[in-house]
């Protein structure tokens, strides 16, 4: 091919095809605000008195999240589909409605060589982190969902719910014991876990949840600093899941300070995220939530002094479209609507997993 001829192909690559098309990330965030729809997030913004760090994302979407067997879904239903990509009955984990297992973007990125890892404000055993690492029919198996932890090679996995690791009613497992064989070090103090540098790291640092906000403090963002930090020594890349759990505590008990006090902790994870994303320049960050809790409205506030009023229609979840946020290379495929299966596929396809 002539030079002029070469050249004439690449300006016409350039032109045809998108920049952004052409972008793909190293690595990948993606965070969880269990219920949190639009009504919880205003109710944070309101609460917050300054632009949460969720306001600085530009792509933005909405998602579908209905189940395989009910219009409303539960987290289980609900975390197995933003993990596997498959819509399966409420109250199941990482199986589809056949009670096939299938398999999450955590596992796929594993064996395709990726750091792995997991953060939540809750026992690391409840619906949404066990969506990504866990198959079982029934969600309530807390024991099996700790024993199937042993069965994934995840790098970094912090939350709570030590005692279906350690004191085991259904077998006589030391899964503690068991993890220490696998080579992890693992942690019951944040003051531990940040002094780690260790590749392997399980913080099971409560003995079931962790408490509410405020009690909780600043355990989610720095969790979640610690494991991005962590997994970010992989030179191949990693995805990690961080989930902002109990925002739908908070929605349950139609609870208005304490879900804009989950939202406003959230965000800060968010932001832990964002900042590194924005340094590294390889990393998507995609937040969304699995279902809305509350049916929650807004029926009048006060932004000057950040009262509220709120109404909800139920004191479980509602079927209203969640939205979605992305930032960095490849955040333009988290636009319009999206239905909650589009994001294994998605982040597969980005992360260059099916070819590696
Ligand atoms: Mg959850
Ligand atoms: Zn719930």
């Amino acid at each position: 091919m002539s030079k002029k001829a070469f050249l004439t192909v690449i300006i016409f690559m350039m032109l045809v095809v998108p920049a952004s098309a052409v972008k793909h990330p190293k690595n990948v965030i993606f965070l969880i605000g269990d219920g949190m729809g639009l009504a919880q997030t205003t109710a944070g913004m309101v609460k917050n008195r300054e632009p949460l760090t969720l306001e600085l994302f530009k792509h933005i979407g909405l998602v579908k999240t209905h189940s395989a067997s009910h219009f409303t879904t539960d987290s289980g239903a609900g975390g197995t589909a933003l993990a596997t990509g498959v819509k399966t009955k409420n109250g199941m984990i990482g199986m589809n409605p056949d009670s096939v297992a299938v398999q999450s973007i955590l596992h796929l990125s594993d064996n395709k060589g990726l750091a792995t890892g997991i953060v939540a404000a809750c026992a690391l055993t409840h619906a949404t982190p066990a969506s990504y690492v866990a198959h079982q029919v029934n969600r309530n198996r807390y024991e099996a969902i700790a024993a199937d932890y042993l069965n994934v090679d995840i790098d970094v996995v912090i939350g709570g719910g030590k005692k279906y690791f350690s004191n085991r009613t259904s077998d006589e497992r030391d899964l503690i014991k068991e993890l220490k064989n696998k080579k992890y070090q693992v942690v019951e103090t944040m003051t531990e876990l940040e002094k780690t540098r260790k590749a392997k790291v399980a913080g099971l640092l409560f003995e079931d949840h962790p408490p509410a906000m405020p009690e909780r403090g600043d355990f989610l963002p720095r969790a979640t600093t610690k494991a991005i930090q962590l997994l970010a020594t992989n030179r191949k890349g990693f995805f990690l899941m961080v989930e902002g759990s109990q925002i739908d505590w908070a929605g349950h008990d139609n609870d208005t300070e304490r879900i804009a006090a989950e939202v406003i902790d959230f965000d800060k994870a968010v932001k832990a995220a964002l900042d590194f994303a924005r340094e590294d320049g390889n990393t998507l960050v995609i937040v969304t939530a699995d279902h809305e809790t509350g049916a929650m409205s807004l029926l009048d506030g006060n932004l000057g002094t950040g009262e509220l009023k709120a109404a909800y229609s139920s004191g479980g979840h509602s079927g209203i479209l969640v939205p979605v946020y992305a930032y960095g290379p490849g955040a333009d495929e988290f636009t319009g609507f999206l239905d909650n299966t589009c994001f294994k596929g998605k982040i597969a396809r980005l992360l260059h997993l099916n070819d590696k």
